[in-house]
């Protein structure tokens, strides 16, 4: 299945310019104990649903962002760069101007 990705940088673009790069997660902390280690290392969430993303522009400018997906059908909300959509705070806010228009399912 193909869909369209937003670059914040280079702007649509279809998904095979880019890579993916997993879940958008909170480090822990800065003394971690062996299971929040492992956790962070081996366990994903895998959401039916909507999840925040890394991407990489391999084709392009070569930046990693962050985009919001619908995984169940490729519908893209927002792309960011990081520390633009507030994901590493963890805060679900995201500033109208790092928004970048979502690209919907094409093939
Ligand atoms: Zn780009």
């Amino acid at each position: 299945m193909s869909f369209l990705l937003t670059c914040p940088n280079c702007g649509v673009r279809e998904v095979t310019d880019f890579g993916y790069g997993g879940e958008v997660s909170l480090r822990p902390a800065s003394r971690p104990t062996f299971r929040e280690l492992n956790t962070y290392n081996y366990f994903r969430t895998n959401v039916a649903g909507v999840q925040r993303e890394w991407w990489f522009h391999r084709s392009g400018c070569r930046a990693w962002f962050i985009a919001e997906r619908d995984t169940r059908t490729n519908d893209v909300h927002f792309t960011a760069l990081p520390g633009e959509d507030g994901a590493a705070e963890g805060d679900p806010q995201t500033p109208d101007a790092s928004k970048a228009g979502g690209a919907g399912v094409v093939t």
